[in-house]
């Protein structure tokens, strides 16, 4: 029954006039008549790649071709769920997953003045950063090597502005901002992911901490295999299961982020040692598979209390020390050494 549901949706998809049903007049007007089919094709291509649409020589425009969806992988089954489409004038190309769980559906246009609109360092206005704030990173003891290889950047117009720009394939995809007074906000965002995940592209054993400066934390310590989630903790666990992956909204740099994250084996949730850090890694487990999550144990600071989070642990103790992670059962321990 399920099959036969996939293949009308998969029917009504690839009979539906496409041009005419889900193009406005708006998106008509980046048409670009003046380049050669060729090029038009090419353009569409290299803008599909970094999204994880491969296309082979075969996709020609004006057929439908189904494809690996590289949102779902096509389930279970590994059914070619993604309908992908070039129109027949290869102005632009389209694409939905006819999988009702994922629905994964976009568009391209093949005008390069899109292509403009793609945030980068110059376009959000971002410079390396200055001696104050490379002082205040020197304080948190995390050095110009790590910042630099990170592209952590400061507002040209605004010096005292932190920028964590957040990339996936080597492009920038969304950008957080982060005063010294620690009032963050966002930047424009392409796609919300977790912060270093080409740093796990090819990693089965990841951690997973709460801010960008944990990040930069860990790979001063020599683990470069961390992310950081990009909103922070919520205030408690939520009572219910998690919602559908299309409804949960709060944790869709999870669901962005799928692709790096199935492979992985073990997860060592290193979120901050306060209520709602631990919120935050019960609900990473719950999405990620408490089965190959592991949670750190942040030491003891002093006879009251225990530290807070990997900078914490790090600025305070300049020598080695040795974290202990729980594993999902009680008996493993990982070590982590900060
Ligand atoms: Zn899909």
């Amino acid at each position: 029954m399920k099959l036969r549901n996939m293949s009308i949706c998969q029917s009504w998809w690839l009979c539906r006039p496409l041009t005419k049903s889900l193009f406005s007049p708006q998106t008509q007007r980046f048409w670009c008549h003046s380049l050669p089919l060729s090029t038009k094709v090419k353009i569409l291509k290299h803008k599909v790649e970094p999204l994880g649409i491969s296309l082979d020589n075969s996709c020609l425009p004006g057929n439908y071709h189904n494809l690996f969806c590289p949102k779902c992988k096509g389930g279970q089954l590994m059914e070619r769920s993604l309908s992908f489409h070039i129109i027949t004038d290869g102005e632009f190309a389209i694409w939905r997953c006819f999988r009702p769980i994922c629905g994964w559906a976009g568009q391209v246009s093949a005008d390069d003045k899109e292509l403009d609109n793609k945030p980068d360092e110059e376009s959000l206005g971002l410079e390396p950063l200055g001696p104050k704030l490379v002082a205040y990173f020197k304080e948190r003891l995390i050095s110009e090597k790590t910042l630099s290889r990170n592209s952590v950047r400061q507002l040209s117009d605004e010096k005292n502005v932190i920028a964590f720009t957040y990339k996936q394939n080597g492009l920038i995809v969304g950008c957080k901002y982060r005063t010294m007074e620690k009032r963050f906000w966002q930047g424009k965002v392409i796609d919300k992911v977790l912060y270093g995940l080409d740093d796990i592209s090819h990693a089965t054993e990841i951690i997973i901490v709460e801010g960008e400066i944990d990040k930069l934390s860990l790979e001063e310590a020599g683990y470069q295999n961390c992310v950081s989630v990009p909103d922070g903790a919520p205030g408690k666990v939520s009572s219910k299961d998690p919602p559908p992956i299309e409804k949960d909204t709060a944790y869709q740099y999870l669901w962005n982020s799928k692709d790096y994250l199935d492979k992985v084996v073990r997860i060592i949730l290193a979120t901050d040692n306060d209520p709602p850090g631990q919120a935050l890694a019960e609900e990473l487990a719950r999405r990620l598979g408490r089965e190959r999550c592991w949670q750190v144990r942040w030491p003891k600071k002093d006879e009251l209390s225990f530290f807070k989070d990997a900078n914490e642990c790090q600025v305070l103790h300049t020598y080695n020390h040795s974290i202990v992670a729980n594993g999902p059962r009680f008996s493993n321990t990982w070590e982590l050494m900060l």
